[in-house]
């Protein structure tokens, strides 16, 4: 069933409600034969596909009472999933405008009002709507807040956010979901960035700290924390710092390289380099390391122990980007047809890299080449990850 058949088969339930209605109060001889009219008019719309022309009919036809709210209520969110947020926005709008309904039900009506608003990108308008909600209807809190949270994240207003989820978890303090600690982290991060942007060091610090503790598993914070450590020449520290990203999510591991050769380099420290990324190697496997080791290998003791250490590190985790910078250790040293040879078989491989993503979202499917903390596609925080196995890490 298409999501076409899906509306047509709720406009149909509606139209019999319609009809019911009108047929139980038209026998009571309350209703006139002009507003029968209305309803065969708006159902003739319908059958001929003539949707908007039928929805308009049944505005205009079915009383608001609590007994046709939820009625009223199902076309509008129909209508805002079919991408018709105009015509959602009116039937909710007519909703509210009307006598009739109590307090309880006119804030269902305005939370989908606000809805419809975010939906159709007038986020100031939902923003202020959820704003009086969250101080007049207590049973929606939650709900409005969660929406206001949403809304500050696309606004990029952290401080607001923060604030947002702060009376949600004070609202649930019986129970409070790990998930707000990590996005409470993500927030904090997204502050530190904007101060490291200004060389804001101490502020840019008070915050990581702050995204710590809400989450002290945060690797994005870690990462942060230990670039700014390297920025400020603080090389010890920065190691240390970034050494906790391995019990923090090891599947992050392969974004410390480029940190921790930074720091070695600066600190002049290439034996020291090497040892330190073997450790992590044999802890938390990973291409990129094999690859970062292998470099370094190479330029202290010559191409052909980098060789030897790829090939014995492809015989514990066959990886294709191993196969590629092997190829291109012993092409610089080959000669003749096995040259050619070797460097057809470098461009095939290469080929094959190119085609292949080094994140995913583990939620939506998503892949690309950088790594997002929050995933455009499904809007999850942490989860994108780099990608594992033969063809990634
Ligand atoms: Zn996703």
């Amino acid at each position: 069933m298409t999501v076409v058949d899906l509306g047509l088969y709720a406009l149909l339930f509606f139209a019999v409600a319609c009809g019911f209605f009108l047929g139980r109060r038209y026998s009571r001889g309350q209703e006139s034969p002009a507003r029968s009219q209305h309803y065969y008019r708006g159902l003739n719309y319908l059958l001929n596909e003539q949707a908007d022309s039928a929805v308009d009919k049944f505005i205009e036809t079915l009383e608001v009472t609590p007994d046709t709210l939820e009625t009223h209520l199902a076309l509008g969110n129909m209508m805002r999933r079919k991408g018709e947020v105009d015509r959602a926005i009116k039937v909710h709008q007519n909703l509210i405008a009307r006598p009739g309904l109590n307090t309880g039900q006119l804030h269902i009506a305005q939370l989908e009002l606000a809805r419809d608003f975010i939906k159709a990108g007038l986020l100031d308008r939902a923003e202020g709507l959820l704003q009086e909600l969250v101080e007049m209807a207590s049973a929606l809190k939650v709900t409005c807040l969660e929406l206001l949270v949403d809304i500050y994240r696309d606004e990029r207003e952290w401080e607001k956010a923060i604030h947002a989820v702060t009376l949600i978890v004070g609202h649930r303090w019986k129970k409070v979901p790990a998930k707000w600690g990590v996005i409470q982290a993500h927030f904090c991060c997204e502050l530190a960035e904007l101060a490291l942007a200004q060389n804001d060091f101490l502020s840019a610090r008070r915050y990581l700290k702050q995204g710590l503790a809400y989450d002290k598993n945060s690797v994005r914070a870690s990462l942060l924390w230990g670039g700014l450590e390297c920025r400020l020449s603080r090389y010890n520290e920065a190691l240390k710092i970034l050494n906790r990203v391995g019990a923090q999510d090891s599947d992050y591991i392969p974004e410390i390289i480029g940190l921790i050769c930074e720091c070695y380099d600066a600190l002049g420290d290439q034996v020291g380099l090497v040892q330190h990324l073997q450790k992590i190697l044999e802890e938390f496997p990973s291409n990129s390391l094999v690859l970062a080791v292998a470099d370094r290998l190479g330029q202290m003791e010559g191409d052909l122990i980098a060789a030897e250490f790829i090939g014995s590190e492809l015989k514990l985790r066959p990886s294709i980007k191993g196969l590629s910078r092997l190829l291109e250790l012993h092409l610089e040293h080959a000669v003749g047809g096995a040259k050619e040879n070797l460097s057809i078989l470098k461009q095939l491989v290469d080929q094959l890299l190119g085609l292949r993503f080094a994140y995913s979202c583990h939620r939506c499917g998503f892949k690309g080449n950088d790594l997002h903390w929050l995933c455009p596609s499904c809007k999850s925080w942490s989860s994108i990850k780099p990608i594992r196995g033969i063809e990634g890490e």
